[in-house]
């Protein structure tokens, strides 16, 4: 279990960063443009309240882009060394997405539910217990406690 408040930072350490709530849900997503963001097989996410992210160091380049859904995505990246950090769907404007990857405890949270598996690559494995959504996730039950901060995208 990640302990709370958790940071983060990028890989050269220039844009750091708290999160002072846990997380709606963690899960990876094997969508294209993620394996394209993280340039590797899937991205590693977790949701969190926007206002629990405070970023501590750094000043985050940022860059929008329009996903199939219509909704913008928005990315805050270190300029020095490109790690992304952080993300913000227009969808859900009261919830930040953590690259998981950039925690400094990431071996504590744990990933249980799996997005846009059909466009997994082939060799990833996915352990039986985790769910998996072909397409988008519906996080309806994971936010029952705060259902106004969700909207499915
Ligand atoms: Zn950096
Ligand atoms: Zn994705």
């Amino acid at each position: 279990m990640l302990q709370i408040p958790a940071s983060g930072r990028c890989q050269c350490g220039e844009c750091r960063y708290t999160v002072s709530a846990p997380a709606y849900v963690a899960y990876a997503c094997h969508c294209t443009e993620c394996q394209r963001l993280s340039s590797s097989a899937f991205a590693s996410l977790m949701h969190v309240p926007s206002e629990s992210v405070e970023l501590t160091g750094g000043s985050p380049a940022t860059r929008e882009r329009t996903a199939d859904s219509g909704n913008v995505l928005e990315t805050w990246f270190c300029p020095s060394c490109g790690s992304t950090l952080f993300a913000r769907n227009s969808s859900r404007p009261r919830v930040r997405t953590i690259h998981i990857g950039t925690l400094e405890h990431a071996e504590r949270v744990e990933i249980e539910a799996h997005i846009w598996v059909k466009r997994k690559l082939p060799w990833v494995v996915i352990p039986k217990a985790h769910r998996v959504f072909e397409g988008a996730g519906d996080w309806s039950e994971d936010y029952a406690d705060d259902p106004s901060r969700y909207c499915p995208s």
